[in-house]
C-alpha cells in the first residue's frame, strides 16, 4: 500500500538525541519507538484521525473516548478535538530484541447494525511486537517439535533466547530493528490492529430494535415487555 512508501520517505529524517520526554514524532502522526534502555514503560496518545481513520471519528466516539477518560494530549497539535488513541507499552529486554507488550484504547463510531446510526464500538486491545536485531526470516525450520521445544538443535532461527511465548508470535508482529537504529515506526501495526475492530455487528445500544423512529420509540415504551422477550430468546437458545 502506498502508506508504507510515506513512511520510509520520513523513515530517513535527521535524528536528533531529544531525550525522554520528547515523544514528538518526525512526523505528525506516526507511532515511533525509540530506543531508549532506561525506559520500560511508554505512553502514547494520538487519533483515529491520525492514523486514518478520520470516517471512524464522530462526537460519538469522541464523547464516548470521554467518559472512558481518554484525552487528546497537546502534543498531537494537529487534531486537538479528534478521538483519542491511547497506546500504553511495557518493554522487555532481551539479547538481542526487545519485546514490545501493549494495549490500544480507543473509541470506533461504527453503524449500528440495526437501525443504521452511529454506533460507538469501544476498542480494549492488547499486542506484542518483537522487535530483533537481526532480520526476520521465515522460519521454515519450524515443525512441531520446535513449537513445543521438543528438538533444540532445529531452532536455528528461532534460537534458545525465543523463551516462554516469543516463540507464539506472529511473524507479522516481528520487526526487524537494526541495533544501530534507533527508531522504528509502529504506526502500521497500530493501525492494523484498529482495524481489526471494525465491526459490520456493531449495534447503538442493546436494546436497538432497528426499524424507524416510531418503532424505536414504542419499544422504548414496553420495554419490560420486550426484556421478557429477551429473556425467553436466551432460554431457548440453551
Ligand atoms: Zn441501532
Amino acid at each position: 500500500m502506498n502508506e508504507n512508501s510515506d513512511f520510509e520517505n520520513t523513515i530517513d529524517f535527521d535524528f536528533r538525541d531529544s531525550g525522554v520526554e520528547d515523544l514528538e514524532s518526525p512526523w505528525e502522526g506516526a507511532v515511533i519507538y525509540k530506543r531508549n534502555p532506561s525506559i520500560s514503560h511508554l505512553e502514547y496518545c494520538t487519533t483515529l484521525e491520525r492514523l486514518g481513520f478520520e470516517e471512524l471519528s464522530t462526537d460519538v466516539s469522541k464523547s464516548r473516548a470521554s467518559t472512558m477518560g481518554l484525552r487528546v494530549t497537546r502534543a498531537v497539535k494537529d487534531y486537538p478535538s479528534g478521538t483519542p488513541v491511547q497506546i500504553s507499552i511495557d518493554v522487555t529486554r532481551k539479547k538481542r530484541r526487545l519485546r514490545l507488550d501493549g494495549v490500544i484504547k480507543t473509541v470506533l463510531s461504527l453503524s449500528c447494525n440495526r437501525c443504521g446510526g452511529p454506533a460507538a464500538e469501544c476498542v480494549f486491545s492488547n499486542f506484542t511486537l518483537l522487535l530483533d536485531e537481526e532480520p526476520i526470516e521465515e522460519p521454515d525450520v519450524i515443525d512441531m517439535g520446535v513449537i513445543f521445544g521438543e528438538d533444540k538443535s532445529k531452532t536455528s532461527v528461532l534460537n534458545e533466547e525465543d523463551d516462554g511465548d516469543d516463540i507464539l508470535i506472529d511473524l507479522d508482529d516481528r520487526l526487524y530493528f537494526p541495533a544501530e537504529d534507533r527508531e522504528i515506526d509502529i504506526s502500521k501495526n497500530i493501525r492494523d490492529l484498529v482495524h481489526i475492530e471494525i465491526t459490520i455487528n456493531a449495534i447503538c445500544d442493546a436494546k436497538c430494535k432497528g426499524g424507524c423512529k416510531a418503532e424505536k420509540l414504542s419499544s422504548w415504551r414496553s420495554e419490560k415487555s420486550n426484556a421478557t422477550k429477551i429473556n425467553v430468546i436466551v432460554g431457548d437458545s440453551h
